[in-house]
């Protein structure tokens, strides 16, 4: 049993869109005593799913527009860019009003269960698993959801103290009106997703929806290692509300959550946790994701032993820098997130010496942007279809082969490793391109890596601590 949304009892609602979140919605609905909930996706299979569920599925152009109480829109839908999708401006002429499921999700628990907010640019998913981990290890009720993993109006039912931990990407924040999260995290803004909210001041608006209702009984955690960042933090102290702690690391020495470069957090300059040796979140980018969660945690009452217990548990994420096995000093490192050269960059800095397994589907410019990283790589292992242009690229800088697929890569960088007598060399795949190629997604892909490395088992992989 999932949420049920009893605020929309006898009401009727569109929903459109009908993927993961969707489907969701119409079940809470329905579940919670909507009388109708029309829908529509221009996927057939997508229909039938719904009408399975009891939605009455029709095109827009039929839909009772005068009955309907909201519009629930999915996040993938563009709403303002390129340009606003034919439905919402008839839902804006009819004067119906454009949610998402978050913004349900929200009004059907506020005052009962607290809501935490995430993010940014770069770190939601990891945050958001982290604090949850952190939260359900003090032994609190806890749901992790939105835009990673299972959607929020999926997770568990409302109940008195639970907390929703809720990834938001700014599609999903540019859909929310009265959400009021108890806790949200803004960690980072670089370009992206230009195409969908025309600008960067566009798309730090949507991120900055996050913040908009929050009140002094509230917590916000900024980053402010980005200039555009440091003008979100000024207006939020500037308007005194809601609560704010500011988040740097090693840059500036004032922020309320510090962390320095040798991976020590500061809270309002006392010294509060040693973020360096913890096993799943290596690196500075590992180091903020860690620093917001301490932040909101406590924000959300755990004292420091508990979120220390939790940050030392936390077993990562699947695919992102993800530690999957240690031979003698050699360690076996899972990164098929990297579908990019900029993702990629993270796991180049935290890993030395690497040998490095790269290729795919090349994104522009491939990898000349990473050259700064190169002499710590001692080989490189080229796969996919990317495999002559890197080489081209590494030329007469770094030692490499072209491995071809996976399998070889992994038998040939674990075989070169062996004999390494560095203190902890690292078999990275991190392959700065898509995974289109040769697998159906990055998941795959990476599945394909563990495999291999399970593989090679002469003498079996230590676990990991
Ligand atoms: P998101 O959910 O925002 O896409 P993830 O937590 O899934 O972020 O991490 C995706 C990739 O982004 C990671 O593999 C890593 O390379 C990078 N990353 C993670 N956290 C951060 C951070 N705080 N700042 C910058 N980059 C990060």
């Amino acid at each position: 049993m999932a949420v049920q949304l009893t605020h929309l009892q006898g009401q009727a609602i569109g929903v459109f869109g009908l993927a993961r979140s969707g489907l969701a919605t119409v079940a809470a609905a329905l579940a919670g005593g909507a009388t109708d909930v029309i829908a529509w996706d221009d996927k057939e299979e997508a229909r039938i799913k719904a009408e399975e569920l009891g939605a009455t599925v029709e095109d827009p152009s039929a839909w009772p527009w005068e009955r309907l109480h909201c519009l629930v829109l999915s996040p993938g839908v563009p709403l303002t860019h390129p340009k606003p999708h034919a439905i919402v401006g008839v839902a804006q002429h009819e004067g119906v009003e454009i949610i998402s499921d978050i913004e349900l999700l929200w009004r059907e628990g506020q005052g009962r269960a607290r809501f935490v907010g995430i993010t940014g640019t770069n770190g939601k998913s990891t945050t958001a698993a982290l604090l949850g981990h952190v939260l359900d290890a003090a032994g609190l009720p806890v749901s992790v959801g939105g835009n990673i993993g299972r959607a929020a109006l999926d997770l568990e039912p409302l109940e008195e103290g639970r907390v929703y931990v809720l990834e938001l990407s700014s599609y999903q924040l540019d859909l929310t009106r009265r959400f009021r999260p108890d806790v949200a995290v803004w960690l980072n803004l670089t370009p992206d997703h230009l195409d969908r909210h025309g600008s960067m001041t566009g798309y730090a608006k949507a991120k900055a929806r996050i913040f908009l209702n929050m009140t002094t009984d509230d917590t916000a955690i900024a980053g402010i290692d980005e200039p555009e960042m440091q003008v979100v933090a000024r207006a939020i102290a500037g308007q005194g509300r809601p609560k704010l702690l500011t988040m740097s690391i090693t840059k500036h020495d004032n922020a309320a959550l510090l962390v320095n470069a040798d991976g020590e957090l500061f809270h309002s300059g006392e010294r509060a946790a040693s973020l360096a040796g913890l096993p799943a979140l290596r690196g500075h980018h590992n180091w903020q994701n860690a620093a917001a969660a301490w932040g909101a945690a406590k924000a959300l009452g755990l004292d420091g032993d508990a979120i220390l217990a939790g940050l030392s548990s936390f077993p990562g994420l699947a695919h992102r820098m993800e530690l999957v096995g240690r031979r003698g000093t050699v360690l076996f490192v899972n990164d098929s997130k990297a579908t990019n050269a900029d993702a990629a960059e993270r796991a180049l800095a935290t890993f030395d010496p690497i040998y490095w397994i790269a290729g795919g589907l090349a994104k522009e410019g491939g990898i000349e942007g990473l050259a700064e990283y190169f002499p710590k790589i001692t080989k490189a292992y080229l796969i996919g279809a990317a495999a002559e242009a890197f080489s081209a690229t590494l030329a007469r800088r770094v030692p490499h082969v072209i491995a071809g697929d996976v399998d070889t890569a992994v038998r040939m960088a674990a075989e070169d490793a062996s004999i390494d007598r560095r203190a902890e060399p690292a078999v990275l795949f991190s392959p700065a391109c898509a995974s289109f190629d040769q697998f159906a997604d990055f998941e795959a892909r990476g599945e394909a890596f563990c495999s291999a490395v399970n593989a090679i088992d002469t003498n079996p992989l230590e676990a990991v601590a």
